[in-house]
């Protein structure tokens, strides 16, 4: 039975890295029918705050990528990484070491000197008879093993050997007794029985370290995946210099999470050329095998070409909602306005957000404040206004408010003022949208609603 995690420090908002890693680990669990675990991994108490579990678990929510066990907290988990701690002691696997301070960095200098790699030596690892001195709390060091190597069959990278040589004592336990990262990583790995970890390959340095300890607590450890980089456009690791990275700012953006999933999921994964991948399908074509190697940069225009297909092809229900969140986030009343449904349907082949649709429809929820000053002087001439006020007693003799019924009543018009379509719908249009675009002039009007449309109307008669 296949056991994914994906375990977030809570130290910021769910960003596009940490989204993906998430992604593949959910993808692997759901293709496997095996179980997707979250773990939050808050030990670090000066960093981790509770904003940044609320951003995460609301990210992943979004992003519609459910757990199926958790959300656990390492911080509640103390007890057991003192537990293991002590188990590791007893077992001779690890042990105190009461360096100074002034030790450790006398330590340092003198490997400087020596132009090696700072580490620690090794100092207490052999003196466990002898009297510790007085006034320092120690910290406990995992033994290492001194000869020999770790291999990791990486899914993604192959095979990687290291040498024990190379890999000091760390500190798995502080001077306060908390544990560290790699301990607790361990400790939870085992414990919820984690069978393959997906994850950063910024972590890649910590792996053969985590299997060291995993095996002195006598197990094998799981598989391992390590995602490549994800690189901004200047080819340097992705962060805020490129643009938005956290989830929720392409929330906030107009970004649909369909398109934000689909864009995340081609970012260092492929399936031949297939650029769209709806949920099934990738949950049915995802593997581990078919990770790329090379780290992949991130592609705004791409993601935005996605969210523009996704806008256009998603089911109408599916959308509602979304706009309706976006509505109101720009403080829009939707209760003013035609139904979410017929706007998204007018509107969904004309924006590439929903940010834009939005903009692009305030006209429907609320007045405009101003004419667009470059539509007018386009499109007002001198006998603008005489013929908005046949097209206004054509429109206000309509029982029916409905768009065929509209576009005749438009027709009627031009007919009675011996004028095509072509000059009487754009000053319509600016007269009732105060703008020079808006979707097909019957359907634009149907949506705005007969009051409104004559007051309008009225309005930019003067
Ligand atoms: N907590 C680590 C991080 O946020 C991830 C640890 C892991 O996946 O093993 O980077």
């Amino acid at each position: 039975n296949v056991r994914t995690r994906f375990a977030p420090s809570p130290t910021g908002y769910l960003h596009i890295g940490g989204a993906r890693t998430a992604l593949f680990s959910w993808l692997y669990a759901r293709k496997m029918g095996g179980t997707f675990i979250l773990r939050i991994e808050d030990t670090d108490r000066e960093r981790s705050t509770q904003a940044s579990v609320d951003a995460i678990l609301e990210g992943m929510a979004w992003l519609d990528l459910g757990h199926d066990e958790g959300p656990f907290y390492q911080t509640q988990r103390f007890d057991r990484y003192a537990e293991v701690i002590q188990q590791l002691v007893a077992s001779g696997h690890a042990y105190r070491c009461y360096c100074s301070k002034e030790e450790l960095e006398q330590m340092r200098e003198e490997q400087m000197a020596r132009k090696e790699n700072p580490r620690y030596n090794g100092l207490w690892r052999d003196r466990q008879d002898e009297t510790p001195p007085a006034g320092i709390e120690p910290v406990i060091r995992f033994r290492n093993p001194q000869t020999g190597v770790v291999e990791i069959n990486d899914v993604v990278r192959g095979k990687i050997i290291i040498s024990n040589a190379e890999l000091d004592d760390l500190i798995i336990a502080r001077s306060d007794g908390t544990p560290t990262y790699n301990l607790t990583v361990v400790v939870d790995d085992i414990d919820m029985q984690v069978t393959h970890v997906i994850r950063g390959d910024d972590h890649i340095s910590n792996t053969p370290r985590q299997i060291n300890i995993m095996r002195a607590l006598g197990f094998e450890p799981p598989k391992f995946a390590h995602l490549p980089m994800i690189l901004g456009s200047d080819g340097q690791r992705l962060s805020k210099r490129h643009g938005a990275v956290s989830v929720m700012q392409y929330r906030d953006d107009g970004f649909l999470p369909q398109a934000l999933l689909n864009y995340l999921v081609r970012l260092g994964w492929s399936n031949g050329d297939q650029e769209i991948f709806s949920r099934e399908e990738m949950i049915e074509l995802f593997s581990l095998e078919a990770i790329n190697r090379a780290p992949s940069a991130f592609n705004a225009d791409k993601l935005l070409w996605l969210n523009q297909h996704y806008i256009k092809t998603l089911p109408v229900e599916v959308l509602e909602a979304q706009l309706q969140w976006h509505l109101q986030a720009q403080q829009l009343d939707v209760s003013q306005g035609p139904a979410l449904a017929a706007v998204i349907n007018a509107q969904r082949e004309r924006a590439k957000t929903l940010v834009e649709m939005v903009a692009i429809s305030r006209y429907f929820y609320e007045e405009f404040a101003e004419f667009d000053p470059v539509a007018v002087q386009k499109q007002f001439k001198a006998d603008t206004a005489d013929n908005l006020l046949v097209v206004h007693d054509e429109l206000a003799a309509l029982t029916a408010w409905q768009g065929e019924a509209i576009h005749a009543a438009i027709q009627t018009a031009c007919e009675t003022l011996g004028l095509k379509l072509g000059k009487v719908g754009p000053p319509l249009r600016v007269a009732v949208t105060g703008s020079a675009s808006s979707p097909s002039l019957e359907i634009t009007l149907e949506l705005i609603g007969r009051e409104r449309v004559l007051q309008r109307i009225q309005r930019a008669i003067g």
